[in-house]
């Protein structure tokens, strides 16, 4: 079963922290050891884990990609998102987290962040939880 999470974003760009959402579809879907895919079917928006203690993290890391993918630029895509796509493809469309005891097995410090390039827009995030073989 695929659990689909929906993100409203409000911003061009935004990383919103979906941890506790993914933990929630975890734990409705009963799997108490497995694995967890967290995926994101968008090409101008990503999904990363990192840093959620201090919301900066996610602000410099925001601020330097826009640095490294300037708006402005001669790219030649007609929709005009080109830094969005270049972007979300940096950071990739997919992660696994392992599941133990019904938890994921996130680092003290670590969330899961869907990464908006194109906003605000409606989204969707795909989770798939899979249980061990017994
Ligand atoms: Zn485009």
């Amino acid at each position: 079963m695929i659990i689909r999470l929906k993100v409203a974003t409000r911003l061009r760009i935004e990383f919103q922290d979906i941890t506790s959402e993914v933990q929630k579809a975890v734990s409705s879907a009963g799997i108490k050891d497995g694995v967890c895919y967290v995926f994101v079917p968008h090409t101008t928006a990503g999904i990363i884990i990192n840093e959620h203690a201090d919301p900066d993290v996610v602000r410099d890391m925001a601020e330097h990609l826009s640095r490294l993918v300037p708006e402005a630029g001669s790219y030649r895509h007609l929709e005009g998102n080109s830094p969005a796509h270049i972007k979300a493809s940096l950071l990739g469309s997919c992660r696994t987290v392992l599941i133990e005891g019904g938890r994921l097995m996130l680092g003290t410090w670590q969330g899961l962040f869907f990464c908006e390039f194109d906003g605000p827009r409606q989204r969707t995030v795909l989770v798939k939880a899979v249980a061990d073989r017994q």
